[in-house]
């Protein structure tokens, strides 16, 4: 048969999606996925939603996080303004509130070196359209009264950023798993999967244990830090050389601390270098953070945890107890090089969603629009001209 011929009857035969990966994004995917008509089932190797996207903080910052003229810090920032609505939406058709809360954030510059840091960042954050402006100690300590004295009295400055928020992303998979069923998706908990073996005209799902689960027409991989436990790429690999291989996932762990204090005690995010400090709307207050490579160690290092408390406690003394009563961690999805793998790999019906990092939760809504819409032209064969090349002839 014509080679054309050929992917065009894949193409249009596509209707089956297994979405490796039951985390925030996942579920997001799951369901753009089903609201366009494809049949989907999402797989998970433990509970839904039960790894990083359980331990993310929730915030909703590109202020924070977006620190060059790239891509991934664009799609922060188009992220950010899509939040509202995917709430909004959540909201409505599961019926379980959210907790969401457009704070902004302040970032404090201690000493000279923080300032400068700042700066930097602040001269790629405004190229970028992220609202960023200088602002006064007096503003400072009246947004933020439970600031410590000790800061406050000082010498010391600060950016605003008003349009960092943050969200309960424990909310946000709840209503997901809620209307998930609702939309037709099923979902497979406790099923891990080990491969996805490409069959000439679908795909072989295939748990390590169970041998093959289903068959399916395309894949998803957003498995999050496992993503590259998972053998997905050999058959996809086949007759296409030169094709750049999936980027490596690795588990990047960081722990969080937790306490209850009257909502309103603390309005913005509080940041200083590695910390934040912020306040949900039920008044869960929430610290974090550090970073470590340390595999998938899921022994919690107290020292950490400890030096968390003592920044905190540096900054807005008094509000977490001595021994913070709740900690946990998580393993973000680090990728070597910039930003997640959001696209089609090679010419077979598999995206790539993984690789999220530090963004996951913000990006979320973002990546499950793209590749719902990617995989809604391929299986329409009307993949526009704008769209990232996804065959080694288009590059
Ligand atoms: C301490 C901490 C703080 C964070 N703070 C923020 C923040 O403030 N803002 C923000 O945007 N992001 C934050 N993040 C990052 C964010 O949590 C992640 O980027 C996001 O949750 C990634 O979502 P995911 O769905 O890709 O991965 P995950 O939520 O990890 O989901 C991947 C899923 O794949 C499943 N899986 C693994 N192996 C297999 C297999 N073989 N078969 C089937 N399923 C499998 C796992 O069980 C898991 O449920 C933070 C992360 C941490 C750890």
């Amino acid at each position: 048969m014509d080679l054309k011929v050929f992917w065009k009857l894949i193409q249009q035969a596509l209707e089956r999606v297994a979405v490796i990966g039951a985390g925030i994004v996942g579920a997001s995917i799951a369901w753009r996925l089903a609201q366009c008509g494809f049949s989907v089932t999402v797989y998970d190797a433990g509970a839904f939603a039960g790894e990083a996207s359980a331990a993310g903080a929730g915030m909703l910052s590109p202020g924070g996080e977006a620190n060059q003229l790239a891509d991934w810090a664009r799609d922060t920032v188009e992220a950010r303004a899509m939040y509202p609505d995917f709430v909004a939406e959540l909201q409505d058709e599961s019926e379980h509130r959210i907790d969401f809360r457009a704070c902004g954030a302040i970032d404090l510059a201690l000493d000279s070196t923080d300032w400068d840091a700042l700066q930097r960042r602040r001269t790629v954050q405004e190229a970028l359209g992220i609202q960023v402006e200088g602002i006064s100690r007096a503003e400072v300590r009246r947004l933020a009264p439970a600031l410590s004295t000790a800061v406050t009295r000082g010498e010391f400055s600060a950016l605003w950023f008003a349009n960092d928020a943050v969200v309960n992303p424990r909310d946000v998979t709840r209503a997901l798993s809620l209307l998930l069923p609702r939309a037709g998706v099923a979902i497979r908990e406790h099923c891990p999967v080990a491969a996805c073996t490409w069959q000439g005209n679908h795909f072989e799902v295939r748990s390590a244990t169970a041998g093959p689960l289903s068959e399916a027409d395309a894949v998803v991989m957003a498995a999050g830090a496992w993503s590259s436990t998972i053998d997905f790429t050999q058959e996809s690999l086949t007759g296409m050389p030169g094709l750049p291989l999936p980027r490596k996932s690795v588990p990047i762990r960081g722990h969080l601390i937790q306490c209850e204090q009257p909502p309103g005690t603390l309005g913005p995010i509080v940041r200083h270098r590695h910390l934040y400090v912020f306040q949900r709307r039920s008044g869960s207050m929430v610290a974090g953070s550090n970073e470590e490579l340390v595999g998938f160690d899921r022994t919690p290092n107290l020292e950490a945890v400890n030096q968390i408390h003592g920044h905190t406690e540096q900054l807005l003394p008094g509000l977490f107890p001595p021994l913070s009563d709740t900690h946990w961690l998580g393993f973000r999805p680090g990728i070597g090089g910039s930003g997640p793998e959001v696209r089609q790999f090679g010419r077979l019906p598999l995206w790539l969603a993984y690789g999220h990092y530090r963004n996951g939760i913000l990006l979320a809504p973002h990546t499950a629009q793209r590749i719902a819409l990617y995989i809604k032209r391929f299986a329409a064969g009307t993949r526009p001209p704008n769209e990232p090349p996804v065959t080694p002839e288009d590059m």
